[in-house]
């Protein structure tokens, strides 16, 4: 192991380094990476030298997402101690499930399920886990509502029609998770929002009476701390308010943005978290750790264990059920997701998780001010919002992202409201500062004045 260490060490260096000269690298076409970095196998191993050589080529051609003109995104950037607790869970490769293999690293994970709870309002009897990604998170908690109104389902499956309810702006998984869990996506209502991507929450109460009238059982409702694309936050009081009357399972899929719960200055975009069921988000979106780090919690965690746990003596073997967390997740052998988050939040406390989530708003009101600084450009997005959509002059939004890729300038997205297309800029790189922020802009004029080029040329000789 001590070669590959020090191999290790080296390329990471070489790696800090070459972020910076080169914070994009050129893409290599998709039909040309097999063969031109070596990617496939032999029959015959090759030579340890070969071997090194191959993974530093390999590196070099790699998208680096924690430069500073990586912008493309619900995630990016470097928190150093958090890395080091993602490479240390690695080399403990302990699984999550019981305490007799994990030990003290289930405390660490129970530990920080305690402080979410408090954070979000939830009384003592809440609980929570690490699944692989928000999308699973979203189905955790959509499993969980279909086992508490049937409660029966787990045994028997899915009956009956039931119906749930999400915004037309939330996350695709919501659908796809439909469709695992034997709801079936025909049963999916989308929900109307209003100009800032915010859920109807009048269309939403009409459309669940609507279904009771034609005999459906509706039972979730999925409200969005932060959209995907306008990073819009949907009004949880509003929306509980329905769910209560009708008596259905409110989550919060906080995938993007529900971050801001370690942060007093933006906790109220997410006003009524505690009158919810379900909350989950990303620790590896707004709080910088590395992919992935998805909690979700429940209010009740008996509905956890209801939906989750299975009998299996094999494994099970001593009597800490407390802190066998294989009870209440959807895997069975489960990475080490918590530590990462763990180093990083005992590294610079309560208060340097807030810095995290406060830098990303301060970076994207530097971004607006520009915008709206600058009349060669529209913007799109509202405040509040770490996703700054935008476009400049007449140039479409897809034209300018691809060149900027395609000639290695920066790495930005383009997303879509209604039928707008735009630009879309995350300022969720806590690492970044104003200058970083303003040299994109730059970076973004220069790539303009090239495609405007073109654009000109290709008239001309037309
Ligand atoms: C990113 C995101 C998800 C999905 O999370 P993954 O970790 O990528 O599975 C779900 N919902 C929202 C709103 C997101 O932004």
């Amino acid at each position: 192991m001590d070669e590959e260490l020090e191999f290790f060490n080296e390329i990471a260096q070489k790696l800090l380094i070459s972020e910076q000269k080169n914070p994009v690298v050129k893409p290599v076409p998709t039909h040309q990476v097999i063969d031109e970095l070596d990617i496939n196998f032999k029959d015959q191993g090759i030579k340890d030298d070969e071997w090194k050589e191959l993974i530093e080529k390999m590196i070099n051609f790699t998208p680096k997402t924690a430069s500073k003109l990586f912008f493309n995104q619900l995630f990016g950037g470097r928190q150093p101690k958090a890395v080091f607790g993602d490479l240390l869970a690695v080399m403990l490769n302990n699984s999550m499930y019981t305490y007799k293999v994990a030990g003290p690293q289930a405390g660490i994970e129970k530990t920080i399920m305690k402080k979410v709870v408090q954070l979000a309002g939830y009384p003592d009897l809440a609980d929570g886990t690490i699944a692989p990604g928000g999308s699973m998170c979203n189905f955790m908690a959509l499993v969980m509502a279909r086992d508490s109104v049937v409660k029966d389902t787990p045994n028997a499956g899915v009956n009956s029609k039931m119906t749930m309810y999400t915004s037309k702006e939330s996350h695709y998984s919501i659908p796809k998770n439909a469709a695992f869990a034997g709801i079936g996506r025909d049963q999916v209502r989308f929900i109307k929002t209003n100009e800032k991507g915010e859920m109807d929450t009048n269309h939403l109460n009409d459309t669940i009476l609507e279904d009771k009238n034609q005999g459906y059982t509706p039972f979730f409702v999925n409200a969005t701390a932060g959209t995907t694309v306008l990073g819009a936050f949907d009004d949880i009081e509003a929306i509980h308010h329905v769910c209560k009357k009708h008596n259905l399972w409110l989550h919060i899929d906080g995938a993007y943005c529900g971050g801001v719960i370690f942060s007093k200055k933006y906790k109220s975009l997410v006003n009524g978290i505690e009158l919810s069921d379900s909350f989950s988000f990303n620790a590896h979106k707004m709080l910088g750790t590395p992919l992935s780090c998805s909690i979700i919690i429940a209010k009740d965690k008996s509905y956890l264990s209801k939906s989750f746990s299975n009998d299996a003596d094999y494994l099970y073997q001593t009597n800490t059920d407390d802190f066998d967390l294989g009870k209440t997740s959807l895997q069975c052998g489960r990475r080490n997701d918590a530590l990462k988050f763990w180093t990083l939040w005992k590294s610079i406390g309560n208060n340097g998780l807030e810095k995290l989530v406060n830098q990303q708003f301060y970076l994207a009101d530097i971004a607006r001010e520009y915008i709206k600084n600058h009349p060669d450009y529209t913007l799109y997005s509202f405040e509040n919002s770490i996703s700054i959509c935008f476009n400049y002059k007449d140039i479409p939004a897809n034209e300018i992202c691809t060149l900027l890729y395609e000639e290695a300038q920066a790495m930005v997205g383009y997303g879509k409201f209604e039928s707008t297309e735009f630009v879309r800029l995350i300022t969720i790189n806590a690492n970044n500062s104003e200058t970083d922020i303003l040299h994109f802009f730059k970076v973004f004029e220069e790539g303009a004045k090239k495609l405007e080029l073109k654009h000109s040329i290709s008239v001309n000789t037309a």
